[in-house]
């Protein structure tokens, strides 16, 4: 706990991003978890993946990003993914964080860029808006919504919830209530007990809870856990609910738990692989190691042998 809660820190420092992005044997952590660092790397192995069968979604790194001028980058990165995806004929959507696009500078930048974005996308290519720390959880969904229920319609898109924070209860159902499509997870972020489940138990429970409804009445839902107690659960509830495989999909991430995604997919159910690539890799790793810091031990030994 106190490791996660050191390397949850970590993750927010910009000294140390500096200090890692500069270092051999920490970007040598982080190719496990990325697909590379240019939108050219993606290509054989998001072809792989999809050759076994699996979906993606690419992640464009660049979270909290804090000049105007950086946000149209990213949003011009996107518009080159897509282009790229069609070009080479990925299996593939997008996921995108709106502090890259702009909302620690300003929500109506933010927002232009999105719309940006979902315009370009069109009604073929799907965007995930994905969720980041509780200080941005309403001004996300504000936003969200605000497009949602605009006059252009944009139905391609969809957000996350945490299983982790007291509220998504509320948040769940007012997605049912639109029809907008989720992507459930546990939460990746340090919270305090104000606003977040503190034990496993608990986010676990509320993982469930939020899964079922999803299920039987949510709109496709993306049910995001490498954690197989949370799998089998999907699997028990689907049964007995008579809820078929077309109805939600596994999402997990690159690089994480490789013999348990293919598993799922010899068994028949859908899976996507939450693919993030670009050189702003030090956030996202450190959230990865957090979540299993032997990760950490097993990545230094080996270097160490090697
Ligand atoms: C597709 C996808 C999208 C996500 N999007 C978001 C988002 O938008 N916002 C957000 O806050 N969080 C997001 N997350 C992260 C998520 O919130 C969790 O932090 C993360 O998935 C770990 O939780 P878990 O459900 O896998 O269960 P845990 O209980 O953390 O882990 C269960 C088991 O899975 C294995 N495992 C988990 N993580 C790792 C790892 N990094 N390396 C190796 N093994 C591991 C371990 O064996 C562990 O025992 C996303 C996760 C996925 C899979």
């Amino acid at each position: 706990m106190m490791t996660r809660t050191l390397l949850l820190q970590m993750a927010g420092s910009r000294k140390m991003e500096h200090f890692a992005r500069h270092n051999r044997i920490a970007a040598s952590l982080a190719q496990r978890f990325i697909a590379g660092e240019k939108l050219e790397d993606i290509t054989a192995p998001v072809r792989a993946l999809n050759q076994q069968g699996m979906s993606v979604s690419l992640d464009f790194l660049g979270e909290s990003v804090s000049f105007e001028a950086e946000t149209a980058e990213v949003t011009d990165t996107y518009l080159r993914l897509f282009q790229h995806i069609r070009a080479e004929a990925l299996n593939a959507n997008v996921s995108v964080k709106l502090t890259s696009l702009g909302l620690d500078i300003a929500d109506a930048l933010a927002e232009r860029n999105l719309l940006r974005i979902l315009q370009a996308a069109g009604p073929e290519m799907f965007v995930r808006v994905d969720m980041e720390g509780s200080p941005h959880t309403q001004r996300t969904l504000n936003l969200f919504y605000r497009i949602w229920n605009s006059e252009q319609g944009f139905r391609n898109t969809g957000i996350v919830l945490q299983s982790y924070l007291h509220r998504s209860a509320e948040d769940v159902e007012d997605a049912i209530r639109a029809g907008v499509r989720v992507r459930l997870c546990k939460g990746a972020y340090r919270e305090g007990p104000e606003v977040a489940f503190q034990e496993k138990s608990e986010v676990d429970a509320s993982f469930v809870r939020l899964m079922q409804r999803l299920l039987t009445e949510g709109n496709y839902p993306g049910i995001a856990t490498h954690d197989t107690n949370m799998i089998d659960a999907v699997k028990e509830f689907a049964r007995q609910k008579n809820i078929s495989t077309d109805r939600y999909e596994f999402q997990m991430l690159f690089g994480v738990r490789r013999e348990l995604q293919e598993q799922l997919v010899q068994q028949g159910y859908r899976l996507r692989i939450y693919t993030p690539f670009g050189e702003h890799w030090y956030p996202y790793t450190m959230r990865r190691l957090a979540e299993r810091p032997a990760n950490l031990r097993f990545a230094l030994t080996s270097m160490v042998r090697g």
